[in-house]
């Protein structure tokens, strides 16, 4: 049977050039980096090259500037904390918005409790932050404000140069969850006005159990965990060498191959979109149409659940998500789709595809041809169909 798979936001296979690039970290560059005999050194070499070949990928001055941690969980519980903690002298507000992810999200519910005050901006319908409310919300107590690059679930890019500037202009810190668009868009921190920047390894078709947390020189952040003073005494640990350095090797190859990737994955993600909302009706888009992550093709169809569009396309081999793989375990619509302004019944009548470097265009083609007619045996068995839209599917 044909087996597509178009969950990339969830999970990504490693490069063949990223598991190589790890293999010798496992059983021959063994010795620990910190040792002072010789063979350490190479080890020191290999986890130094990762540092710049990441700090490459999103522009930072040097691989001084980033801090390799587990995952984008760990490093956006690190910046908001670390910054929430060290600048507790300066304010004790922060700003985020109503998409980001639940690692974003739940650190800062944690800090409420903690005395913090937090504002979680509103989005409009695209997903975008209003500058304008983010100017009004910035007080002389706000010490930082948390923004997202791209969201996953709906694909929208934010305005993130745009939004440092009113950030800047308060003397604000900003951290940016760039987990989902890095290694898909460009991303410069220096251009952009970036503080502190969140990397996934896994999200770049690098190893699970890496991440990295960018920290512009000179910001002040609390170290995340205590002991041996690995990373510059910010995040103590022996280094996941054969994780950091297959994460290196990954953000190398992102860079090289960015360009033309990304103009292949817009056409096929155009292909996708267009295919969808012409040939089913009662289709939407979610999410902005041009500020877009190359990759994410997010749609919702009435009348229908997202559950029984994906166990019906798992049946012909097509993997997908139904919103967000991180609250797949819920009932609950995602927040994300809820903060668009979708009602529950939009939300749960979602599908979210996210494609990678194996799809080709005949993928796209065969879930364009398995759809509509999925959706349509859907509609027809479902009492909540109306007549007139049962007729015309
Ligand atoms: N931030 C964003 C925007 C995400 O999409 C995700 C999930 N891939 C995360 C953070 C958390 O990533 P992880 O589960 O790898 O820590």
């Amino acid at each position: 049977m044909k087996k597509v798979y178009f969950d990339h936001t969830a999970g990504m296979p490693v490069d063949p050039q990223v598991f190589e690039a790890m293999k010798p970290y496992f059983n021959h560059f063994y010795s620990n980096p910190s040792s002072l005999h010789s063979s350490a050194q190479e080890v020191r070499r290999g986890l130094q090259n990762a540092r710049e070949e990441v700090s490459e990928l999103i522009g930072a001055k040097n691989g001084e500037e980033i801090f390799f941690t587990s995952c984008a969980t760990e490093s956006n519980n690190w910046a908001i904390r670390g910054v929430a903690s060290r600048n507790r002298d300066r304010g004790k507000h922060i700003i985020t918005t109503t998409i980001e992810h639940m690692s974003v999200m739940n650190v800062c519910k944690y800090l409420i409790k903690q005395g913090y005050k937090v504002s979680f901006l509103p989005v409009d319908n695209y997903g975008l932050v209003d500058l304008e409310a983010l100017q009004k919300e910035l007080t002389d107590d706000t010490i930082l404000v948390s923004v997202m690059y791209a969201n996953g679930e709906i694909g929208t890019i934010e305005p993130v140069k745009e939004i440092s500037e009113v950030v800047h202009d308060k003397g604000v810190y900003l951290h940016v969850d760039a987990t989902a668009a890095a290694g898909q868009v460009p991303i410069d921190v220096v251009k952009e006005g970036i503080d502190l920047l969140t990397l996934s390894s896994n999200d770049m078709y690098g190893p699970k159990g890496a991440g990295a947390l960018y920290v512009k020189s000179g910001t002040r952040l609390e170290p995340l965990i205590f002991g041996g003073g690995q990373e510059r005494g910010l995040r103590s640990g022996s280094e996941n060498l054969p994780g950091i350095v297959g994460m290196g090797r990954a953000a190398v190859i992102a860079k090289a191959r960015m360009r033309k990737e990304r103009s292949r994955l817009t056409k096929l993600r155009n292909t996708f979109i267009n295919g969808l909302l012409e040939t089913i009706s009662y289709s939407f888009l979610n999410g902005h149409p041009t500020k877009r992550l190359p990759n994410n093709v997010a749609v919702r169809f009435s009348f229908v659940e997202g559950e029984s569009m994906l166990l019906n396309l798992d049946i012909a081999g097509v993997a997908a998500s139904s919103g967000s793989a991180c609250t797949a375990k819920t009932l609950e619509p995602s927040h994300v789709l809820r903060a668009i302004g979708l009602k529950h019944e939009e939300a749960h009548g979602s599908l979210l595809f996210t494609l990678g470097r194996q799809n080709s265009e005949e993928d796209v083609g065969y879930v364009l041809d398995l759809l509509p007619d999925i959706v349509k045996r859907l509609r027809v068995m479902s009492p909540l169909t109306p007549k007139e839209v049962k007729e015309s599917v």
